[in-house]
């Protein structure tokens, strides 16, 4: 029995069907995705909580109603009567997905408000799982009490899990996200980040280079992700490059990085070697990416 807490941002998808000018209405969110998927894995004997800050709203209520149903732990949701979700519309402009976001109001910026909140959903967490668009929609003195509260777990023997996920648009400016995600790094226990998103704008040349980083701010373990190259891993001194999936023809990379880390995390979960958890991660990743759409029913 073990109890992760996936902490973040579900927002209202609006995604384009057949019609045009017809949007079917869904939820997504990268924490969420990967929540989702680790539910789907592990047995009923693991507890997965998602972690957030709702709205009093209609809107609020179906999406509270959808974490449930997904089989996701929501009792410690907090709820803003004066805030609502986060939404963003998918566009099609010949055949190219482009993304348009309302979520500069949404309650999700207000989860790390409060320590005692904070404190009472990490009680007694095996994982706590984030990531750096987490940490990029809250305010400054709010990023540091997460942070605080997760180091408090850390010194209670909890896994910090944290994909840097670089979104400089949700950031002040490139620095300022920069120095955030590596001393978030320096905090976790995992880091999950991918290589090409991280050679942007650390400017590593190679996954070795993004690894070592991370590990040399006081990760214990790294993971970089990799598209279809190969991946490289860090664990203790202990480093190694694995393959990805094959993938025939691939579909959508929506949730790609987010699926892998629900496979990967699952399998560390359950106590399988590291090895055996990254290309749990990569297989999960690969049936992702050969559908359309962020979550992908597993039969
Ligand atoms: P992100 O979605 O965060 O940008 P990546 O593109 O690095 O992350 O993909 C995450 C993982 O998904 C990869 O490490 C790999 O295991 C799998 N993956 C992504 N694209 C492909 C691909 N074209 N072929 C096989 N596996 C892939």
């Amino acid at each position: 029995m073990t109890r992760t807490v996936c902490i973040g941002e579900c927002m209202i998808e609006m995604a384009p069907t057949d019609i045009t000018g017809q949007f079917q209405m869904g939820f997504a969110g990268d924490t969420m995705n990967t929540a989702w998927y680790l539910r789907g894995l592990l047995g009923a004997e693991h507890q997965v909580d998602y972690f957030t800050a709702l709205g009093g709203d209609s809107a609020s209520r179906q999406m509270l109603a959808f974490l449930r149903a997904a089989g996701l732990g929501v009792d410690h949701i907090v709820q803003r009567d004066d805030r609502s979700v986060g939404l963003y519309v998918i566009q099609l402009d010949n055949g190219e997905r482009s993304f348009s976001y309302w979520r500069g109001q949404s309650a999700a910026r207000t989860l790390a408000q409060d320590k005692t909140v904070l404190e009472a959903v990490l009680k007694d967490a095996d994982y706590a799982y984030f990531s750096g668009i987490t940490l990029a929609i809250l305010p400054p003195e709010d990023r540091a009490r997460l942070r605080d509260a997760l180091v408090a777990l850390r010194a209670q023997g909890g896994q910090i899990v944290f994909d840097p996920n670089l979104r400089p648009a949700l950031w002040s400016d490139p620095q300022e996200m920069r120095d955030e995600i590596m001393a978030t790094a320096a905090i976790s226990t995992i880091v999950l980040p991918s290589h090409e998103d991280e050679a942007t704008w650390f400017e590593d040349g190679d996954p070795e280079a993004t690894a070592m980083r991370y590990a040399t701010a006081g990760a214990p373990t790294v993971i970089v992700k990799n598209g279809a190259d190969a991946m490289f891993t860090y664990d203790c001194g202990q480093m190694a490059w694995h393959d990805p999936a094959t993938v025939k023809s691939v579909v959508d990379t929506t949730a790609a990085g987010d699926s892998f880390n629900a496979g990967f995390l699952a399998s560390v979960i359950g106590g399988e070697p590291l090895s055996e958890a990254v290309s749990s991660g990569a297989q999960l990743a690969s049936k992702v990416i050969q559908s359309r759409g962020a979550l992908v029913e597993m039969s």
